[in-house]
C-alpha cells in the first residue's frame, strides 16, 4: 500500500458506458464493506454523494472516450491519480460503441436522432489507453467481481494483480465441459478469448461471445479457418468478431480480413 497519512483514496470514474462494470463493484456486497473499510471512497457517484476533491491513490475508470469533453476529462483524472486501472470492455477496447469506428458517424446520428445537430460527439470510441498511461487493464463485459477484488487487494498490498491470461478453452477443460464446437459444431470464440467469466456460455451449451476480449497472442486466423469449415460465410465471420471488443486489435484485424 502506498505510504500516506490517510487511507488510500479510491475514485471511480465513468465515461461512455452502461455502468455495468461499476455495478460489479457494488455487487461485491460483503467484500465491498471490507473494501470500504480499507479505502476512503473519495469519488464514486453511483454509490455515494460525497466527493472528496484532490488526488486519488487508486482510480478505477469505466467507459470509453467518445466526446471532446471526455478526452479532456480523462487527462485531468490521470493527473490526479497515482494508480489508474481501466475496467471493462468499454474502457479497455472502446466497447460495443466502437462499432461506430467502422462506419460513418453521421449515418448513425441521422438514423437515431430527430435533431442530430444537437449531438456533439467524436467519430470514434476509443479505449482509455489511447489517451493516457494506464497502470492495469481489467477486461470483461462486465468485469468479474472476483478479478476486481484481486485488483483492489493487490493495490492495497502494493503488488501486481494476478489475473489469468489463458483462453476460455482452458477454463472449459478445468470445468469438464463438453466442447460445443467439437460436439455439435457451434461457433465459439473461446479459443481466442481471455479467461474471466469461468466459461459461462459454454457451460450452458452455447458458444463464447468474446466478452473478455482477446487473450494474449490469439490465433484468430486459425479459428476463422475452423469457422469457415463450420459453414460461416465471410460476412458472418466479420460480425462474429465485432461485438463488445470489436476495436481490440486482434479482433479488429481479423474482422477486417473478412471485409471484402
Ligand atoms: S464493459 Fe460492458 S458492462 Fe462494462 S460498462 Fe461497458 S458495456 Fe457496460
Ligand atoms: S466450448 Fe468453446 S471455449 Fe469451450 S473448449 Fe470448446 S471452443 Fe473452447
Amino acid at each position: 500500500m502506498p505510504a500516506t497519512d490517510h487511507k488510500p483514496r479510491l475514485g471511480v470514474w465513468k465515461f461512455a458506458s452502461c455502468d455495468g462494470c461499476q455495478l460489479s463493484l457494488l455487487d461485491c456486497e460483503d467484500e465491498l464493506l471490507r473494501v470500504a473499510d480499507a479505502v476512503e471512497i473519495a469519488y464514486f457517484p453511483e454509490a455515494t454523494r460525497s466527493h472528496i476533491r484532490g488526488t486519488y491513490d487508486l482510480s478505477l475508470v469505466e467507459g470509453s472516450i467518445t466526446t471532446a469533453h471526455d478526452a479532456e476529462r480523462i487527462q485531468e483524472v490521470r493527473r490526479r491519480s497515482r494508480t489508474l486501472v481501466t475496467i471493462g470492455a468499454c474502457a479497455t477496447a472502446g466497447g460495443i460503441q466502437a462499432l461506430r469506428n467502422f462506419a460513418d458517424i453521421d449515418d448513425f446520428l441521422t438514423a437515431v436522432y430527430a435533431h442530430p445537430e444537437y449531438i456533439e460527439t467524436l467519430s470514434t470510441s476509443t479505449p482509455i489507453s489511447d489517451h493516457v498511461a494506464v497502470d492495469f487493464e481489467l477486461r470483461g463485459c462486465p468485469i468479474s467481481k472476483t478479478q476486481l477484488l484481486e485488483v483492489v487487494s493487490a493495490f492495497l498490498r502494493g503488488r501486481r494483480p494476478v489475473t489469468p491470461a489463458h483462453s476460455v478453452c482452458l477454463d472449459c477443460k478445468l470445468k469438464g465441459n463438453v466442447c460445443v464446437t467439437v460436439a455439435h459444431g457451434t461457433p465459439c470464440l473461446g479459443p481466442v478469448t481471455h479467461s474471466g467469466c469461468d466459461a459461462l456460455c459454454p457451460s450452458y451449451n452455447r458458444g463464447c461471445y468474446g466478452c473478455y476480449g482477446p487473450k494474449e497472442n490469439p490465433n484468430a486466423a486459425a479459428l476463422s479457418e475452423r469457422l469457415d469449415q463450420l459453414g460461416m460465410n465471410p460476412s458472418e465471420r466479420l460480425r462474429f468478431y465485432r461485438t463488445f471488443n470489436a476495436w481490440a486489435d486482434p479482433f479488429r484485424e481479423e474482422s477486417e480480413r473478412h471485409e471484402s
